[in-house]
């Protein structure tokens, strides 16, 4: 064949994304997969129940491009429980076929050729392609391991008259820190210094740990009309193949947004989305239950892998653990390591680097805790077993 006329550069010079490379390669090697976060054992049964009843008798037609009327009540309402936020469903939120498309949507529905955009490594995968794609100019702010802070010097220093908007991860994977007020409020004045917005990934925003609050940025003076902030169902209810997501905004920010939705997706299961507005409308019982257990898988999985001789890192909120395997006398990257611990020891993790630009934060592997006991005790064992030999 002739050579293919070349595809879009920027799309086609990243590669496959690290969740999908090392799920193949722990099915490959039958390893216990701690790397991509997906949780097992969790999902709710009565959530579920409503899915299939919605999938039998309907709703199965189109629904709004905006989402069904009841989810987005529902969303509204599970924001005015938790956060205090009064906001209009009709039109103040949008429901985006996941987080994934929430991000893209605003994304390519805010960002103009040329404009900068603020992101902090370690990043999310998804934010770079399309912000490149959106033909933004993106600036990175780093924050590093062990107590991963925030420089705010500069955080400052990456602000311009050019900035669009930043992207928050909080809590943030994976890092698993969880942004103090003090950092939420020294961000909030450089928007308002800036006259930029901000896209608050809130995707972890009930997996928050001990002591610990989430404070969504949109939630404090000035950022009503500032910030646009995203959830996840998939996160909430432990169901992250559905891919049911949202963002809601002041209407002047969610407008542009909701032009971008229409032509990426246009819509969401509707059956999916009767199911998920149940949910949320499920007690604070089940909110702290949710809360209770990964905080005990999280202890679970930090006191196994501080056996096997891992130093491991805090971690206030996601379900994410970042350890650092230098002290097992292993002298590779994160890279070699993930793939050793996947093919000879059974057990998948995520490099830390791949969430970087540089290469060098690469001696730390990231373990998800949202899996059964059982699979966490193997994958110790396991581990216990190889390091030991
Ligand atoms: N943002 C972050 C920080 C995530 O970890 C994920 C995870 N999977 C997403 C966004 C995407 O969420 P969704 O599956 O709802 O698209
Ligand atoms: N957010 C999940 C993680 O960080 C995976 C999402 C994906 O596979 N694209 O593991």
């Amino acid at each position: 064949m002739e050579q293919m006329k070349p595809a879009n550069s920027i799309l086609s010079s990243f590669g496959t994304t690290i969740f999908e490379t090392m799920s193949r390669l722990a099915q490959a090697h039958g390893a216990v997969n701690l790397g991509q976060g997906f949780p097992e054992g969790l999902e709710p049964a009565g959530v579920i129940a409503k899915a299939a009843e919605a999938v039998t008798n309907g709703p199965n037609q189109y629904p709004s491009m905006m989402g069904t009327p009841e989810l987005r009540q529902a969303i509204a309402a599970h924001d005015r429980r938790f956060y205090g936020l009064d906001l209009d469903p009709m039109a103040e939120v949008m429901v985006t076929s996941g987080a994934t498309e929430a991000l893209a949507s605003c994304l390519f529905g805010l960002i103009e050729p040329g404009d900068e955009v603020v992101l902090i490594e370690p990043l999310y995968d998804s934010y770079l392609p399309i912000i490149r794609r959106a033909g933004g100019i993106p600036k990175l702010v780093r924050v590093e391991p062990p107590h991963w802070d925030l420089p705010r010097e500069a955080l400052a220093a990456a602000f311009s008259e050019r900035t669009k908007l930043i992207v928050l991860n909080t809590p943030m994977n994976p890092a698993g820190k969880v942004w103090s007020a003090d950092d939420l409020s020294f961000l909030a004045g450089l928007l308002e210094r800036f006259d930029a917005y901000a896209v608050c990934d809130e995707v972890y925003e009930h997996l928050v740990y001990d002591d610990r609050r989430h404070v969504p940025l949109i939630t404090l003076p000035g950022m009503r009309d500032r910030c646009l902030k995203i959830g996840s169902a998939g996160k909430i209810f432990s169901l992250t193949g559905w891919k049911v997501g949202w963002v809601i905004a002041a209407p002047a920010l969610l407008q542009p947004v909701a032009k971008a939705h229409q032509y990426l997706t246009f819509t969401t299961p509707p059956n999916l989305q009767a199911a998920v507005a149940f949910g949320l409308g499920l007690d604070d019982g089940y909110y702290q239950g949710l809360t209770r257990l990964l905080q005990a898988r999280r202890d679970h999985l930090a006191a196994g892998l501080e056996r096997v001789g891992f130093r491991v890192l805090e971690t206030g909120g996601s379900y994410f653990i970042s350890a650092d395997f230098r002290p097992l006398g292993f002298a590779g990257d994160d890279e070699e390591f993930c793939r050793l611990i996947t093919e000879r020891a059974g057990v998948a993790a995520i490099p830390v680097s791949a969430f970087y630009q540089g290469r060098d934060v690469a001696h730390f592997a990231r373990f998800c805790f949202a899996k059964t006991d059982a699979a966490i005790d193997m994958a110790i064992e396991r581990l216990e077993r190889h390091f030991r030999s």
